[in-house]
């Protein structure tokens, strides 16, 4: 199978799988004091430390969650109270869930943040927190965090960046951006599922969601997951070809638009593996079916959580909502190789024809 679907889950890489099982293999959970516990513990706070570092933070400021969508639920939860909650048009549905009653922010038509229309909401709403993704899942466009940070400065707003997609791909250092604080989800990088993190600024009060034991110094009860934990942590610092992979992105790119497909976001800046690939006239259920006999794995636009295949709010939000159905996600993992530029591209082409043939002779 040619797996391109790395936006839904990375594959798990080799330090990950070894960090987990030993982790596994230590007895103990770290809220024990016996020396079976205390050994937990130390995993548990080397992970956060070995967080803490790579995230421009400290360790008391990492609060370990089961992944990023409670770390968003989480920062809107505790940072939300009293404040009207912005939200983009495209952001994930954690964090639409979590803030249903958000003031959305419109993107232009590429997919980008329109600013304009973030700074008259800001005048409005200063108090307000503003809660950003950094990489969209289903086209991989890039918001300016840098550009929302200062202008929510400049009102005295709160950001929260999510950064599920853009960590381990473009990192940057999101607190020194502006940012109030930012989830991560450790399967979205090479690690495995069940750990994430909200990482904030120089203690910034956090309420929890979940109070049980008190674990996470009282702001995430329940006993954390120590093999996902320590399996995110080491992954973090884990080198990733960007421009390799952005070469098999575009030559991908170049194949479906011969193809006939129509590339959503293309202009604007983009993750190095995402291509969000629209084929004017034909259901995206058909053209992931087909591709999925050909043995390609792909996703049918915001689909990931229930697999069902429904139409993309993001590409409704960038005013394409007739082709929001007639577009998947070809999500290139780090461990993609060379070949899979030609297979996909064969199987591109042999679907769209299939599928297109049809409409040409009726036309
Ligand atoms: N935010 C974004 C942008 C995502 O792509 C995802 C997962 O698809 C999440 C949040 C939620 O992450 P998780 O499912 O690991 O909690």
């Amino acid at each position: 199978m040619l797996y391109l679907d790395a936006n839904a889950t990375e594959p798990v890489r080799h330090a990950a799988r070894e960090a987990a099982l030993a982790a596994m293999n230590t007895l103990g959970n770290p809220s024990s004091t016996h020396a079976a516990g205390r050994a937990a513990r130390k995993l548990l706070e080397e992970a956060r430390e070995a967080v803490a570092q790579h995230c421009h933070s400290r360790p008391q400021d990492v609060v370990f969650t089961s992944g990023a969508t409670e770390a968003n639920a989480l920062a809107i939860h505790a940072l939300g109270v009293g404040r009207p909650v912005l939200t983009g048009t495209t952001e994930h549905d954690s964090i639409r869930a979590a803030a249903p009653d958000a003031v959305p922010v419109p993107v232009l038509v590429d997919g980008t943040l329109d600013f304009a229309a973030l700074n008259a909401l800001l005048t409005m709403h200063p108090d307000a927190l503003l809660c950003l993704m950094a990489a969209n899942n289903e086209t991989g466009v890039l918001h300016d965090i840098a550009a929302a940070g200062r202008l929510c400065a400049a009102h005295g707003a709160l950001l929260h960046v999510d950064a599920v997609q853009a960590i381990g791909r473009c990192n940057q250092d999101w607190l020194a951006l502006g940012a109030a604080s930012f989830a991560l989800s450790g399967h979205k990088f090479g690690g495995v599922m069940g750990a994430g993190a909200l990482v904030t600024r120089k203690g910034l009060e956090i309420n929890p969601l979940m109070r049980g034991g008190g674990q996470e110094l009282g702001r995430r009860g329940g006993t954390p997951p120590l093999p996902a934990i320590a399996a995110l942590a080491v992954v973090l610092g884990e080198p990733y070809e960007a421009e390799r992979i952005a070469a098999y992105r575009d030559a991908m790119e170049a194949a479906a638009i011969a193809s006939g497909a129509v590339v959503m976001g293309a202009g604007a800046p983009r993750l190095p593996n995402t291509i969000c690939l629209a084929l004017p006239g034909v259901r995206a259920d058909t053209q992931l079916i087909a591709l999925d006999m050909a043995g390609i794995a792909v996703s049918a636009g915001s689909a990931c959580s229930s697999g069902k295949v429904t139409s993309s709010h993001v590409l409704a939000a960038m005013g394409q909502g007739e082709l929001a159905g007639q577009a998947i996600r070809v999500s290139l993992p780090w461990d993609v190789t060379e070949g899979a530029v030609e297979r996909f591209a064969a199987a591109y082409a042999t679907m769209a024809k299939r599928a297109l043939r049809p409409q040409a002779a009726s036309a």
